[in-house]
């Protein structure tokens, strides 16, 4: 069985490639990328002087003229609730949406009833993840029950085939654990994906620190939660020699601390996601719980320092943090509810609109935030990912991108089980056209 992906821009950030020719899908890896010789669109597609590709049996012909063809989107930040929270997600679930939002390759987080602590958890997640749309990879958690207190087996983990460990959602409140949890990490050479935040500075918060938190008389959350904890990790890495991720980087506080480690040679890359640069405090304005989350939003002054780091590549990744709750969890007062939201199926267009259209990262940059990048920070000698690339011999993870789609979000429509998104009703530029995971388009 043959794919051929006729006559788009191919962008493989991976192999330093954006031109404009077919791509080969054989057998569900990638047989090759060339120009179509003039005159015989078909023939030839592989560049002179090597063998000429046949496809052989039966296949199929897409059309890509005005697409972009580029490696399937990785989502090192998601939460599928699955096993103890079905009500919101389901690993099943949870891959649908990220299906029909371009993404190929998805990587859960340990907060889960039981939480991902342990062999057995992790072996569970990856078996039902093999029986969804798209590629499910898990984290492990940093702590037993992501109590906080103790430290889980991360060797243990590691080996049943965690890609790396992180404190999403119960950061690590003692340096001394989080050294020790650093120390092991390093020691197994997976990355630490660390959700920063001095709880002490949080209690009961609900929105950014500010002026808008003043008028609507909202608890506030100073930004100094996640600064203080960035420096704390950063510094924790210096000592440890551990690949420290930051994740959700939502404050230019942060991405300034970020870009003065890497400058100084520490281990450290970072993410953050569409709605840090997409929206701030304001949102809340109309105590939509929808826009409550955690980083919580913040200024213009922080959106613009968000798109500064992801410019200049102090901000390496983009992730969603695709938080599904139920409608009771949101339809409460303001205070009372969830924190969070759904990303997988609006990252993409938000990331065309907000950034590649005004120009603040180019298509290709874009991409490569979104498929090298997360790739390579997740990938140990191990290589465990080995995602992210349009190499010869991958594995056919693509994703078929029309950058001028007008598109309009529609939760109703969404194929994640919730519907919390403060997106609704935007009217947004570029989609995914096709999601091709080992060859076998996935989002129809
Ligand atoms: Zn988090
Ligand atoms: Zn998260």
């Amino acid at each position: 069985m043959w794919l051929l992906l006729k006559n788009g821009r191919i962008i493989d950030p991976s192999q330093g490639i954006d031109q404009t020719g077919d791509l080969l899908i054989e057998d569900g890896r990638i047989a090759g990328i060339g120009r179509p010789a003039p005159g015989e669109p078909d023939s030839e597609i592989r560049p002179s002087g090597t063998p000429l590709l046949t496809k052989e049996g039966s296949g199929e012909v897409l059309d890509c003229t005005g697409l972009v063809i580029a490696p399937g989107l990785i989502d090192m930040h998601v939460h599928l609730r699955e096993p103890g929270y079905e009500h919101k997600e389901t690993i099943a679930t949870g891959a649908r949406a990220a299906a029909a939002g371009g993404f190929t390759t998805i990587v859960g987080m340990p907060n889960t009833k039981p939480a991902i602590d342990n062999r057995a958890v992790v072996e569970y997640v990856t078996n039902e993840g093999k029986r969804a749309d798209v590629h499910v990879l898990t984290t492990g958690a940093a702590t037993k029950g992501n109590d906080g207190a103790e430290m889980s087996e991360i060797g243990d983990m590691i080996d049943a085939g965690a890609v790396a460990i992180s404190d999403d959602a119960f950061p690590v409140q003692s340096a001394d654990l989080m050294r020790r949890v650093m120390e092991y990490s390093r020691m197994f050479d997976v990355p630490l994906l660390a959700h920063c935040e001095d709880k002490t500075l949080t209690q009961d918060a609900v929105m950014n620190e500010g002026i808008n938190s003043t008028i609507l008389g909202l608890r506030p959350w100073p930004r100094q939660a996640e600064e203080i904890m960035v420096t704390r990790n950063i510094m924790l890495s210096e000592l440890t020699g551990c690949r420290l991720h930051i994740q959700h980087v939502s404050t230019a506080g942060s991405v300034e601390a970020i870009r003065q480690a890497k400058a100084k040679g520490v281990k450290v890359t970072c993410e953050t996601c569409p709605q840090y640069f997409s929206l701030t405090d304001a949102a809340l304005s109309t105590y939509d719980t929808n826009a409550k989350m955690n980083p919580p939003l913040r200024t213009d002054a922080d959106v613009e320092a968000i798109k500064a780091g992801l410019k200049d590549g102090t901000i390496d990744a983009i992730a969603t943090d695709h938080a599904p709750h139920s409608l009771e969890d949101k339809q409460v007062e303001l205070q009372y509810a969830a924190f969070g939201i759904v990303g997988l199926e609006t990252a993409l267009p938000l990331v065309i609109t907000n950034l590649v259209k005004p120009g603040v990262v180019s298509l290709s940059e874009a991409i490569a935030k979104m498929t090298k990048a997360p790739s390579s920070i997740l990938s140990s000698s191990k290589d465990r990912c080995g995602a992210g690339t349009l190499a010869e011999g991958a594995i056919a993870d693509v994703t078929v991108i029309d950058p001028d789609a007008k598109v309009t979000v529609k939760s109703a429509e969404f194929k994640s089980m919730a519907r919390n998104t403060p997106f609704e009703g935007l009217e947004l530029t570029g989609k995914a056209v096709k999601t091709i995971v080992a060859g076998r388009v996935v989002n129809e």
